[in-house]
């Protein structure tokens, strides 16, 4: 929320002198500190605004997170410091981590931070300010243990769960969360944009997406002509990636069919001083063709016939390995990678899911020991191949 008009170049550079405050969002500002203060929930606040079209920090909807944020890293509407006309600068730096190379923020001491004070930016007044560190205060002594300083487990951030991230809202393509017991539209519940306000339990819909994932989404019948299909393209893919070995086939069959034709002559009575050359010739050509062909055998991956038969059993063993202890991670993550994406739809009786397949996933664990290699070559086959398997299938809850 570009609370402060004029205070950045496109560049992100402050501009000195030519800061000042936007009336309009300061009231917003000051509203939703009031609100809070009041008891209201960070997510009944940015439902509001919302419902009133009021947009949040550049452009996008409110979310409890944007009223929310970090208290210690100071985001968030309620930790805003510059509301009180206290800039601060280095209050957190970067790191790369050497695993995922992904960037991450790190606290620096605050004796390290660089406070400025822009008193003429101040648009909130200190006894509102302090009102909501007070009940922020109270809010995180309600989910933190007093002995220990460590959050409730109930208040604690929760491991992921086996949908979250994959099941979708059908009614506005946001994704679902856990609330509670079960999943449930986060834009209906946080930014209140959506009206699918249906909960649906959450071992009551795990259990059927992996039933799904078991029964549905390899069916026998298109498997099998996935299979013929997807060896056509292969063997196309094998002409075209070995047209040299093609070509010394072509050549050895040449070599043979002279050598033939010479031995007829010879037969039929032309002196075979007259051929000797020629034919210890094409003799050493056929030896060297059929060692460079012996040197390069098609070792292009098949996939086995039997192709959902296998994918059943294995999703069976992951789904139990998945049942009988609840951190087998990788079961979970081997079964998560199967799904594409899963939609909710919300009906009057029983919701129904669409599960969508991860198709080079669902090949590549069905396929019976593929090489390393071997399976690269395969998942950008299959990648890359339009056929009618794991389709979108449909099931009610
Ligand atoms: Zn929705």
């Amino acid at each position: 929320m570009s609370t402060i008009l004029g205070a950045c170049h496109p560049d992100g550079e402050y501009v000195c002198g030519k800061r000042k405050v936007n009336e309009v969002e300061a009231a917003v500002v000051r509203r939703i500190m009031q609100e809070y203060i009041l008891g209201r929930s960070p997510r009944a606040i940015a439902h509001d605004l919302n419902h009133e079209g009021v947009k949040g920090p550049q452009g996008k909807m409110w979310n409890p997170s944007t009223i929310n944020g970090n208290w210690r890293r100071g985001t968030g509407i309620l930790n805003n410091e510059l509301y009180i006309g206290r800039l601060i600068w280095n209050r957190q730096r970067f790191i790369k981590d050497p695993m995922t190379g992904k960037r991450q923020s790190r606290m620096n001491p605050e004796n390290e931070w660089v406070v400025e004070d822009v008193p003429s930016l101040a648009f909130v007044e200190a006894k509102l300010w302090d009102a909501v560190k007070k009940k922020q205060l109270e809010m995180r002594r309600k989910v933190t243990d007093p002995d220990t300083g460590k959050v409730h487990p109930k208040g604690a951030r929760r491991t992921k769960h086996f949908l979250s991230g994959i099941l979708k809202c059908s009614c506005c393509g946001g994704a679902y969360s856990i609330y509670g017991n079960g999943y449930a539209c986060s834009n209906a519940k946080n930014q209140g944009t959506c009206d699918n306000h249906r909960i649906l339990n959450k071992k009551k819909i795990e259990a059927i997406v992996l039933k799904g994932l078991k029964d549905n989404l390899m069916q026998p019948e298109y498997v099998e002509e996935f299979v013929n299909a997807f060896h056509d393209e292969l063997n196309k893919l094998a002409r075209r990636q070995d047209k040299k070995r093609i070509l010394m086939e072509k050549e050895l069959k040449k070599v043979d069919a002279e050598t033939e034709k010479l031995i007829d002559a010879i037969c039929s009575g032309v002196p075979a001083e007259k051929v000797k050359a020629r034919m210890i010739e094409l003799d050493n050509r056929s030896k060297e063709l059929k060692q460079l062909l012996a040197v390069h055998p098609s070792s292009l991956p098949r996939l086995h016939p039997c192709l959902s038969t296998m994918y059943r059993d294995k999703v069976a063993a992951l789904s139990d390995a998945l049942m009988d202890d609840n951190g087998n991670a990788e079961a979970f993550n081997a079964l998560r990678g199967l799904i594409k994406e899963a939609r909710a739809i919300p009906t009057d009786k029983e919701p129904q899911i669409e599960l969508y397949g991860e198709l080079p996933a669902l090949i590549k664990l069905a396929n019976k020991n593929p090489t390393a290699k071997n399976s690269e070559v395969l998942v950008e086959l299959v990648a890359g191949a339009r056929y009618n398997l794991s389709p979108t299938f449909k099931f009610s809850a």
